[in-house]
């Protein structure tokens, strides 16, 4: 959230959204096999029109998809317009091997890094340990990337909820203040349902005197049940109000979507109302709901892309 929007100023006087535009990003996984490339590049192009400020591409658990994240990421600069973002984590790497994928980012031109810890190897739930010869802490990871590459922009996580790790929030809130320290110039959240934890969260960081955009994770909810097991272990909390809204349509794929989309928008449009004029959506590499959710928001594609 760079700037605090008044409601009247996003509002028009039916409640509707007025014509200021949000900014907004989304974040893709890479690919695993052919089909789903194809289908996330579907996405890709469907989603461009809408002009993100950025997009962003994971990086699996322990690394696991360097080369894929790598391979996207050139893919997206050499055929798009778009401006990609690389997510990197320390995890089961010395410093040298991060530093050379960071090398090799910057070689092709990438110049924004969501730079993370990562999962512990063994899964969320079991111990972190760090590599020996490797960054020990987000906050080395981005003063090591900055101190390569000055004009490399780095985007780092917050916690709504806290980090399932974090001792309290004042320990969490402390390493989100080590990253800014370190260079990082925006957060974007982890998922959440209940604004009102964003809203208490940035509060407390707001009061510790971190002034970077906090930028609320999104995330359409298109396969509710195996989505809930996935965001309750990074500990997000589902509210039971929210879980109600997807009783019963387990086997109703079409209905769920629809569900999705409005309930997702619905969060959206009363962040949108509180000032919350930036989003990041976490697509699960499809285009449909958050597309929908981006029109509700006053979102039009401009129908310009760059030609392959
Ligand atoms: P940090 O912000 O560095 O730390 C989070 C909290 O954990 C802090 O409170 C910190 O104090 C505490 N903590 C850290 N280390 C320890 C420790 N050893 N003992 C006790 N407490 C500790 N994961 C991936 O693998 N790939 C991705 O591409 C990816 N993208 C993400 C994007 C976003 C926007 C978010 C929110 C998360 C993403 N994650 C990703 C998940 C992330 O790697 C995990 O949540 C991980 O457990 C923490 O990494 P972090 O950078 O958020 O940690």
């Amino acid at each position: 959230m760079t700037e605090l929007t008044t409601p009247a100023q996003l509002n028009g006087q039916d409640g509707h959204l007025a014509l200021k535009r949000p900014a907004i990003s989304f974040e893709f996984f890479p690919p695993k096999t052919e089909e789903m490339e194809r289908s996330l590049w579907e996405t890709i192009n469907r989603l461009a029109p809408l002009e993100p400020k950025f997009v962003s591409v994971t990086y699996g658990a322990g690394g696991s998809t360097r080369e894929r994240t790598h391979a996207t990421i050139a893919r997206i600069l050499k055929e798009t317009a778009l401006q990609p973002a690389a997510h990197l984590t320390c995890v089961g790497a010395s410093r040298g091997e991060i530093d050379e994928i960071v090398d090799r980012y910057h070689e092709v031109g990438v110049r924004h890094i969501v730079a993370l810890r990562g999962d512990p190897p063994g899964g969320i739930g079991t111990p972190y340990f760090t590599h020996k010869d490797g960054y020990q802490s987000t906050a080395e990871l981005v003063a090591g990337i900055k101190k390569r590459h000055a004009d490399i922009e780095i985007s780092v996580s917050a916690y709504p909820e806290k980090h399932p790790e974090a001792r309290d929030f004042d320990a969490d809130i402390d390493t989100l203040k080590a990253k800014v320290d370190a260079g990082a110039t925006r957060a974007i959240t982890q998922v959440f349902f209940d604004n009102d934890l964003y809203f208490r969260y940035l509060d407390r960081v707001r009061a510790s005197g971190i002034a970077i955009p906090i930028v609320p994770g999104i995330m359409p909810m298109h396969h509710f049940r195996q989505a809930r097991n996935f965001v309750t272990r990074a500990g997000t909390t589902v509210p039971d109000w929210f879980a109600q809204r997807f009783e019963g349509l387990d086997d109703d794929a079409e209905t769920r979507k629809l569900v999705a989309a409005s309930v997702a928008a619905g969060q959206v449009h009363k962040l949108a109302k509180h000032g919350v004029d930036t989003f990041h959506f976490y697509t699960m590499n499809r285009a449909d709901l958050v597309f929908a959710i981006c029109h509700l928001l006053g979102i039009r594609g401009k129908h310009v892309q760059k030609a392959a």
